[in-house]
């Protein structure tokens, strides 16, 4: 969608620092940490048919995450809510991505340049729906590899903590590209599975769900996939997972707010199952969206009340 007369914000709507603009109007100086250093945090709900999904479960890893980055902005989570509520209603999106980034600033000219100076401020933007897969890779099943990039250790970077530091997931999507897969799923230094760029992962082995317990993101998606495993009456482990274990599973799916759960079909070349989404994944993803569209965990958007 591009901007119409009818609607500015038809292409997407920002509030950065205190302002509500259309999204192809936001900037951020580039003096700033969040973009010199990566000196950021930032969340993202998806809204689907007109509600935010666990909006308050992202808010609170949202607030979380700023605490743990010494980041204290001047909105309350109710004002975010706001704030994400409105930018939501300005674009009339009814399926959106909106993401919700806390940057550091910048030491004021002559402070000491420490990060303890900068004004941490928000920057927040809705636009038409992303998916990390394409359509293509959703229905024949995502390729996945394992690349030699390993994933920043916890101990110097808390994953938990979502952030900008990209440098091994995007090394990793080029090593997939290379080897003619999909995406790359990272290890962390003693070999176990963490993350790809975007998702966390799940395997299954002889029909007992996993994933890691350390080194990736809590994501909001692979918590839904746990209340799923629970409803369906799935075993779960959440422990670490070798790399050896990864390679040989039965089936392996990948989950995150931009695409949901996302089925594999293939694991370093090796074909799984049939080379289709496995009977487990494809439980579980459908009943991911049939959930969904019954309503589940959904805050629907007061449109009219935020009309431009
Ligand atoms: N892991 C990483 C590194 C991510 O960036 C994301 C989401 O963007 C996820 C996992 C999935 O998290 P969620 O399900 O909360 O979207």
């Amino acid at each position: 969608m591009t901007p119409t007369c009818e609607n500015p914000y038809a292409a997407g709507a920002a509030y950065l620092d205190g302002r509500y603009m259309p999204v192809g109007e936001a900037r951020i100086p580039v003096t700033d940490w969040g973009y010199r250093r990566s000196d950021v945090t930032y969340d993202v709900v998806g809204v689907w048919d007109g509600a935010f999904f666990r909006l308050d479960d992202h808010l609170r890893r949202f607030r979380r995450s700023m605490e743990a980055l010494h980041m204290r902005p001047a909105e309350s989570d109710a004002e975010i809510r706001a704030v994400l509520e409105r930018i939501v209603a300005l674009s009339g999106l009814r399926r959106a991505y909106v993401a919700m980034d806390c940057l550091r600033g910048a030491p004021p000219p002559g402070a000491l340049r420490h990060p303890a100076f900068g004004r941490a401020y928000l920057s927040c933007y809705a636009v038409p729906w992303v998916s990390v897969a394409s359509e293509e890779m959703a229905t024949r099943g995502m390729h996945l590899m394992i690349p030699k990039v390993r994933r920043i250790p916890p101990e110097s970077f808390d994953p938990r903590v979502k952030n900008f530091h990209w440098g091994d997931l995007t090394e990793g999507m080029f090593e997939a590209r290379d080897a003619g897969a999909d995406f790359a799923i990272l290890l962390d230094g003693e070999g176990h599975v963490t993350e790809g760029a975007g998702f966390n992962v799940f395997s299954v082995t002889g029909g007992v769900v996993a994933t890691p317990a350390r080194g990736a993101l809590e994501g909001v998606t692979r918590l839904s996939v746990m209340e799923l495993c629970a409803e369906l009456g799935l075993p779960l482990e959440v422990r670490d997972i070798p790399a050896e274990e990864f390679r040989a599973a039965d089936e392996i799916f990948a989950c995150t707010t931009a695409g949901g759960i996302m089925p594999a079909a293939r694991i370093d070349g090796r074909i799984m199952g049939n080379d289709r989404p496995g009977p487990i994944s494809t439980r579980l993803r459908d009943r991911f969206w049939q959930k969904r569209a019954e309503g589940w965990h959904a805050t629907p958007v007061d449109y009219a009340a935020h009309a431009a």
